[in-house]
């Protein structure tokens, strides 16, 4: 089961990491708002607090008093299969002969029916139909034999596919990233410990340093008294699968991956479609919010050119429309678009309008708002997009819709151009994202704009020679 989510793993000195925990997921919200759940160790035993619904409702003063411990683990969860789902909230626990183990996954496995009825077959048992519980149970399985780092290394060499983990066995906390790499985890430091995160944002959220990415194929180990950490680098592929879809979407604008800040990568990016398909018109718009830096980017090189052109804010967001909106009647669902967005006419009426925003998935919102410009009184309105087409799914953890949903699956360029409307339609292309990362096209996952993905997917193509990773054979070594 794919799991599009946030993980956190904080170590602290001598003060309780439920708080910390609490305010970091906070900080991590927009990577999964289905469930969201704590569990700490207080040196004795683990303390767990998991439910169903955003972090500000899931947690209240009483819940984070009984989370004692100044190690724990948590997560934010959205599952992009399977529905929703209480059974497989996160993170996981559970107790066995060498203690206990807690676990949060980001990402998703290509083998884990296999490994789940191996383990199935020595006799585990498992309660749900999740990554993460096969994850723990093999965990578990190699403690009974080894020390923590290699009975994680054991289990990296039988698990497969795309995951960023925060794990907890009794109060030590580690984090770990597949050996590609393909979703996010970075280390920081507080004042009085470590965190691990999916992203910076909630480092800076506890007034934390970022230290670095977590490298792919690494395993972090957090000192239990916030004094350091481990570094073990288990693999070292010679290849990586970052996802490009997390500097152009997924990820905050605020937080630093790769060493760079994702809101600076965004209006490259934005520079970049100018370059590749810039168009002089009135104005130059962004979908809010997620096509802001792209729009100021695209602006910015089209002023520099000699373009008069005029960066524009036409369309103004309600905030207070959130997912649980409900819309019985199809009249009622074209209605919500009104209710998110209401264009500020002055800015639009007679003008000719450079529309941005990061992706087209569905089609559904570039529709709607090039209809909602026409009847504002728009001129003309020019479609730039800051991503390829996507054309298939995602299979490595976001939420990415079906292929017979996508838009671009099945139609041309032109045909998309007709059906939601717009007077041209551009996007960026996979050299224009390369370089804005400044990253090799052979380390970055593009499966979902190519439909060749990194890691061996059934059914589906690859872009790999090698997809399932080598093993590291020297000794592994703590480096701090
Ligand atoms: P659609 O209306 O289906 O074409 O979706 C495109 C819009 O949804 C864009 O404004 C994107 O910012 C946003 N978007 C892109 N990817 C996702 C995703 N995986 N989940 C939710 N929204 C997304």
């Amino acid at each position: 089961m794919q799991e599009k989510c946030g993980v956190v793993g904080i170590s602290l000195a001598d003060r309780d990491a439920a708080r910390p925990l609490y305010y970091s997921l906070y900080a991590l919200q927009h990577r999964g708002q289905e469930s969201a759940g704590i569990v700490t160790h207080d040196g004795f035993q683990q303390h767990e607090h998991v439910e169903m619904g955003l972090v500000g409702d899931v947690f209240d003063n009483g819940d984070l008093a009984t989370l004692n411990g100044a190690n724990g683990i948590g997560h934010v969860r959205y599952p992009t299969a399977g529905g929703v789902n209480a059974c497989c909230a996160q993170p996981f626990s559970v107790s066995f002969k060498s203690g206990s183990l807690g676990l949060a996954h980001n990402g998703n496995l290509v083998n884990a029916d296999d490994v789940r009825e191996n383990l199935a077959n020595q006799g585990h048992a498992f309660t749900s139909n999740g990554d993460t519980e096969v994850i723990a149970h093999d965990i578990a399985r190699n403690l009974l034999e080894a020390d923590l780092v290699r009975a994680v290394k054991s289990t990296m060499e039988r698990i497969h596919g795309s995951y960023s983990l925060t794990i907890m066995h009794d109060e030590t906390v580690l984090g770990v990233r597949d050996p590609q790499g393909n979703r996010p985890l970075c280390i920081g430091e507080l004042e009085d410990g470590y965190v691990i995160a999916s992203e910076s944002a909630a480092i800076d959220t506890l007034d934390g340093e970022l230290v670095r990415d977590v490298r792919p194929g690494e395993l972090i180990v957090l000192e239990s008294d916030g004094s350091g950490f481990d570094s073990y680098q288990l693999f070292d592929e010679p290849q990586s699968a970052h996802c490009f879809f997390e500097h152009v979407y997924f990820a905050r604008p605020d937080s630093i991956m790769n060493g760079e800040l994702v809101y600076d990568v965004r209006r490259d990016l934005g520079r970049q479609l100018w370059e590749e398909s810039g168009i002089e018109t009135d104005v130059v718009m962004p979908v809010p919010d997620s096509g802001r830096a792209f729009a100021s980017g695209y602006a910015e090189a089209a002023t520099e050119e000699g373009a008069k052109t005029e960066f524009a804010e036409g369309l103004m967001k309600n905030r207070y429309v959130g997912r649980t909106f409900i819309m019985p009647t199809q009249d009622e669902r074209e209605r919500a678009v009104r209710l998110k967005l209401n264009p500020i006419k002055s800015t639009i009426e007679g003008k000719t309008v450079t529309l941005i925003d990061d992706s087209i998935v569905r089609g559904t919102t570039s529709k709607q708002l090039i209809e909602l410009l026409r009847d504002a009184g728009a001129e003309e309105i020019h479609l730039r997009i800051g991503a390829p087409a996507i054309v298939a799914p995602c299979y490595f953890g976001i939420d990415m819709a079906s292929r017979d949903e996508l838009i671009a699956a099945d139609k041309t360029g032109t045909e998309i151009e007709d059906e939601i409307g717009a007077d041209s339609l551009s996007y960026l292309s996979i050299e224009g994202i390369t370089n804005a990362l400044g990253s090799d096209r052979a380390d970055l996952c593009f499966g979902c704009v190519t439909g060749e993905y990194p890691y061996d997917v059934v059914g589906e193509a690859t872009d790999r020679d090698v997809t399932r990773p080598s093993i590291v054979d020297e000794t592994m070594s703590a480096d701090d």
